[in-house]
């Protein structure tokens, strides 16, 4: 994490009330100013997490409906953007905000095809999802404060065509309406620009043109949108080289590339504190692991239990996980001297003490060292043979994989039933989607639906968010059994 409030020469526009007179916007124009180091990472980060969640989406095959209430959702907790008429809300600071972010992800995924690709597809739904829930009359201010270079058809034309634009109707009209020519209102595009209607037959054509009524007219600006960006993403890129000496800005920008690249946007907010306040025990440890841990943590415990050991990594992926559930130094020490039984004390002393502690922060530079992301779980010290650290969903083989969740997992309500969806996903690379899933049919019990993921939608991005959720969706159960028993 970057700490320097260092100014970085981005420029960006000066605060100023109603600097940005609509919530939409096409990023024509790159931020002027100044702006620290950490609102750079901030706003892109938070950008990130939505980016990151509508890719999870189009994983999970959401239904547009239900994509788009959950991006909502997201949009809320890290990107809201009030209506210009929301008085008593700093509207400018939170669409500042949004073009912060969008340009300097713009900055981290220029740099190659795939990237770029998959950032383009997840802006314009972004934008789209913005566009259908803008409030009529925003929206239409915005439309009418850019040049959509859309020709309108005039009233003769209209008429000229009634019975082709009427059959286009046709398709997107229930059989019992009929399209009212004295009302609707159409515009004239080359045909290139409204690719997603003519596949659908929605539009009449004539001489290379697109006759596009108003309902559909959203689609040119999607397109128009879709295409800017792919162009200014290309220019960012021819740019870019200028960037490469900036120490503090090329390693933010590769991390955030390649948390986008893992699927997984960024570290969970808690991951330095105990999940919910509640200290756990050396005893709880099985108990806990057995209903409650992702299977990175579940694999990492079994292999302790069974091996009476585990290597650095390991130890270190699974020792900062314990202490963020609330396991104290005491009790880790108890811990670990309990599972390393094939060894003496004085070997435990010597060589083990000393690393757990100092993971507490009571030791060498004494930091309070987070547990690990998924984001860097899949993608830095990337396991070997031997090795038991690391995310199963990535590194284990296939046919591991399935024997592993069937071992792990059956006693919660894992079948083989759910191993093809899982394992789809995995081969596409989707681990902490296929992560998600697993903590979705192991808690259906509990009440959780497909879809819900670890709350709200939200897909898991963290082991410590993982059991957390588990853990509160268990105490809620209990609180209501309680209350239940009370009442009766
Ligand atoms: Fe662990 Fe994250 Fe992999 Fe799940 S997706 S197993 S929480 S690293």
């Amino acid at each position: 994490m970057l700490r320097a409030r260092k100014r970085v020469a981005v420029e960006v526009e000066k605060h100023s009330p109603l600097r940005y007179p609509h919530r939409l916007n096409f990023y024509d124009q790159p931020p002027q100013g100044e702006i620290t180091i950490e609102e750079f990472e901030i706003c892109a980060l938070d950008r990130l997490r939505i980016l990151a969640e509508i890719e999870s989406s189009y994983a999970r095959n959401r239904p547009w409906d239900e994509l788009k209430k959950y991006t909502l959702e997201q949009c809320k907790k890290y990107l809201h953007l009030d209506a210009s008429s929301a008085t008593l809300q700093d509207v400018d600071s939170q669409r500042r905000k949004d073009h912060i972010g969008h340009f300097v992800l713009r900055l981290a995924f220029c740099r190659s095809e795939e990237l770029r690709r998959r950032f383009v597809k997840a802006e314009t739904t972004l934008f789209r999802i913005r566009f259908e829930d803008d409030d009529r009359k925003e929206r239409e201010d915005f439309l009418q404060s850019r040049q959509f270079s859309w020709t309108p058809v005039m009233k003769d034309e209209v008429e000229q065509y009634a019975e082709q634009l009427k059959a286009a109707a046709s398709t997107y009209l229930p059989p019992k309406d009929q399209v009212d020519l004295e009302k609707e209102k159409y515009c004239k595009v080359h045909w290139t620009r409204v690719p997603d209607l003519i596949e659908k037959r929605k539009v009449f054509l004539r001489h290379g043109m697109a006759y596009v009524p108003s309902k559909e007219q959203a689609s040119i600006v999607y397109e128009e949108f879709q295409r800017n960006l792919e162009n200014a993403l290309l220019v960012t890129l021819k740019h870019l080289p200028r960037l490469d000496e900036d120490t503090r800005i090329v390693p933010l920008l590769d991390n955030l590339s390649q948390g986008f690249l893992a699927g997984v946007s960024s570290e969970w907010a808690s991951a330095t504190t105990a999940a919910n306040g509640d200290e756990i025990t050396a005893e709880m440890i099985d108990e806990l692991a057995r209903k409650h841990f992702p299977m990175c943590m579940r694999h990492l415990h079994d292999t302790l239990k069974r091996d009476k050991h585990l290597k650095h990594f390991g130890r270190l992926q699974y020792g900062l996980f314990l202490k963020v559930l609330g396991l104290s130094i005491e009790e880790a020490l108890a811990f670990w001297r309990r599972s390393f039984s094939g060894m003496t004390d004085d070997k435990f002393n010597k060589e083990y003490k000393y690393n757990i502690r100092h993971s507490y922060g009571l030791e060498g530079k004494r930091a309070n060292y987070a547990a690990k992301s998924c984001q860097q779980i899949l993608l830095s010290d990337q396991p070997g043979p031997q090795d038991s650290h690391g995310c199963p969903y990535r590194h284990f083989s296939l046919d591991n994989l399935q024997t592993a969740l069937l071992s792990m997992y059956s006693s919660q309500g894992l079948t083989v039933k759910d191993l093809p969806e899982i394992v789809a996903q995995v081969k596409s690379g989707h681990y902490h989607v296929a992560c998600t899933r697993v903590f979705e049919i192991t808690h259906a019990a509990e009440g959780v639906r497909k879809g819900e993921g670890v709350g709200g939608g939200e897909s898991v991005t963290h082991p410590n968010q993982y059991a957390a959720r588990s853990r509160e969706l268990e105490k809620k159960i209990k609180e209501e059994a309680d209350g239940d028993i009370t009442m009766s």
